[in-house]
């Protein structure tokens, strides 16, 4: 069962895998405010009647407004990591904005597509460099929820991509900041990194993800 609400990102309500019984909630606010106006309502609605007695797990997923122009895109590359999750693919979107405009965009689809390479970040950056009639991007900045692996890293030089912002790290196959060296061979092209923009959000999606499947 799903529902908006007014300052609420989803709000999804679903019987626990575990026992049936009981009902998980998974909820996702724009801002504090619009959190705090949500517990106080939903203490003394029916809904609120109707739940109090239940064991539920309630899991709140809070998101602060956009507090830059980092956070705006990379919200936007949320929404695409979740069209990933909806088909069954993990959960990664990426952006390419050149000039404050979205030149290309994707989300990981390698298993949908029979496509080893069909990464997000892949998938960007070729809409964009169809998009701009030029297989180099300079100036161009790459959103991507997740660290990118080496394989995207490589296209990322290739692209002569000018920054690249990534929200949460990956541990095993990040090439950017968890295993740096292996991203030495960008030796004749230097990019910006940021990091950590909406990390715990995009780091979420994937933990979320994988829950789900063990
Ligand atoms: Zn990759």
């Amino acid at each position: 069962m799903t529902r908006a609400e007014a300052g609420c990102l989803f709000f999804e309500v679903a019987p626990d895998p575990v026992d049936p019984e009981c009902f998980s909630v998974r909820e996702a606010f724009l801002s504090p405010d619009a959190f705090a106006a949500h517990q106080s309502r939903a203490a003394n609605s029916a809904w609120g009647a109707l739940t109090r007695d239940f064991q539920r797990q309630y899991e709140v997923l809070g998101m602060d407004e956009a507090v830059s122009d980092d956070e705006t895109w990379m919200a936007k590359a949320l929404a695409l990591a979740d069209a990933a999750s909806a088909v069954g693919e993990v959960p990664v979107g990426a952006l390419v904005v050149l000039d404050g405009e979205i030149i290309g965009q994707g989300f990981n689809q390698p298993i949908t597509g029979c496509d080893p390479t069909a990464h997000a970040e892949i998938v960007a950056l070729r809409q964009a460099a169809l998009a701009q009639s030029n297989y180099r991007l300079p100036g161009a900045v790459l959103y991507v929820t997740i660290e990118p692996c080496l394989m995207c890293v490589g296209a990322i030089v290739h692209a002569r991509v000018a920054r690249v912002v990534f929200g949460a790290r990956e541990p095993k196959a990040g090439a950017l900041i968890s295993h740096p060296k292996v991203g030495d061979h960008s030796i004749n092209h230097r990019f910006e990194i940021v990091e950590g923009v909406l990390s715990d959000v995009c780091g979420q999606r994937m933990s979320l993800f994988f829950s789900t499947r063990r």
